[in-house]
């Protein structure tokens, strides 16, 4: 028996999915989403099992979902002006080859963890019963996580492009130098992990601090992080990419580079590190870095 809810005593008997939700909707204030996730615990009734299967197609469905219009889009000529590196639409057998590998490293690398992920929420208190908290904490919530991991990300992954680092592991990501939506988690299985803790380690160590995180804020947090891993590849700056309107946002202009380059541009999210830092990938970036510097040691020699 699922412990979704507290307290089943007014439900009637459910065979299909279908009475599970209306046995849900018996309870007040539940809005649609609740009823929906307390059904879908409940009509499972195994908890461990419920949770792996839900963040395991998630992550399929959302990630594949994701990259389905990129590959829409690179087959229509009108888009083509909108690409960063306009030569480089990648071939049938390059994105064929990428689905693959990312396809291979879901199954082998990440099913097996996911399944370990419920006794681990139960063990640190991560909330997975119904009702959800409230939109602006669960908003608060994903807030942290985005600079967190954003932080997170930019030292591994500038780490990762040291030496051995490089050659044994991150190379691997680094194939396509102009990257498409698909190419978004090509990596290799070490990559996945340690880049994949700062996803999942961080909600975990919030809720090791605070005691407030709630499962539903985890998968949220999780398709965001993953549109956003997927938008970074997607190859395409447009006149409406959200960077011209948060300009901290770092989005597939700020990522294209690091694939062109290189060197630089290391954060996922956001691109304050790299600023602040003086990592920002390609030619214009460095010349605008060095005559800044030029300027500033030209106001110290006049004083
Ligand atoms: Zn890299
Ligand atoms: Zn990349």
């Amino acid at each position: 028996m699922s412990s979704v809810y507290h307290d089943y005593s007014s439900f009637s008997n459910t065979t299909t999915f279908a009475d599970a939700y209306n046995n849900f909707s018996t309870i007040e204030g539940l809005n649609p989403l609740e009823k929906l996730w307390g059904a879908y615990y409940y009509y499972i009734g195994n908890d461990i099992f419920a949770t792996g299967l839900l963040f395991f197609c998630v992550h399929e469905f959302l990630y594949f979902g994701r990259c389905l219009p990129w590959a829409i889009i690179d087959r229509i000529p009108y888009f083509n002006k909108y690409k960063i590196q306009e030569a480089k639409i990648p071939s049938n057998k390059e994105q064929w080859e990428c689905l693959k590998s990312v396809l291979t490293s879901h199954f082998l690398v990440e099913a097996f963890p996911i399944w370990f992920f419920h006794p681990l929420c139960q063990k640190i208190g991560i909330q997975y019963q119904v009702p959800f908290p409230s939109i602006w904490a669960m908003a608060l919530h994903i807030a942290v996580f985005f600079v967190c991991e954003d932080a997170w990300h930019y030292w591994f992954h500038r780490g990762l492009h040291y030496g051995a680092f490089y050659k044994y592991i991150h190379k691997q990501h680094h194939r396509y130098a102009a990257p498409f939506g698909l190419a978004a988690e090509y990596a290799h299985p070490v990559e996945v992990m340690l880049l994949g803790t700062g996803t999942v380690g961080i909600p975990i160590i919030w809720c090791l601090i605070t005691g407030q995180l709630h499962l539903f804020t985890v998968c949220i947090w999780i398709a965001l992080r993953l549109f956003q891993a997927v938008d970074a590849h997607s190859g395409y700056e447009f006149p409406w990419s959200l960077h011209h309107f948060l300009p901290f946002w770092a989005g597939a202009d700020h990522h294209d580079e690091h694939h062109h380059y290189f060197i630089g541009s290391y954060a996922s999210s956001f691109r304050w590190w790299d600023f602040v830092l003086g990592t920002e990938a390609g030619p214009g970036k460095k010349e605008k870095r060095e005559s800044k510097m030029k300027i500033k040691a030209e106001s110290k020699k006049s004083i």
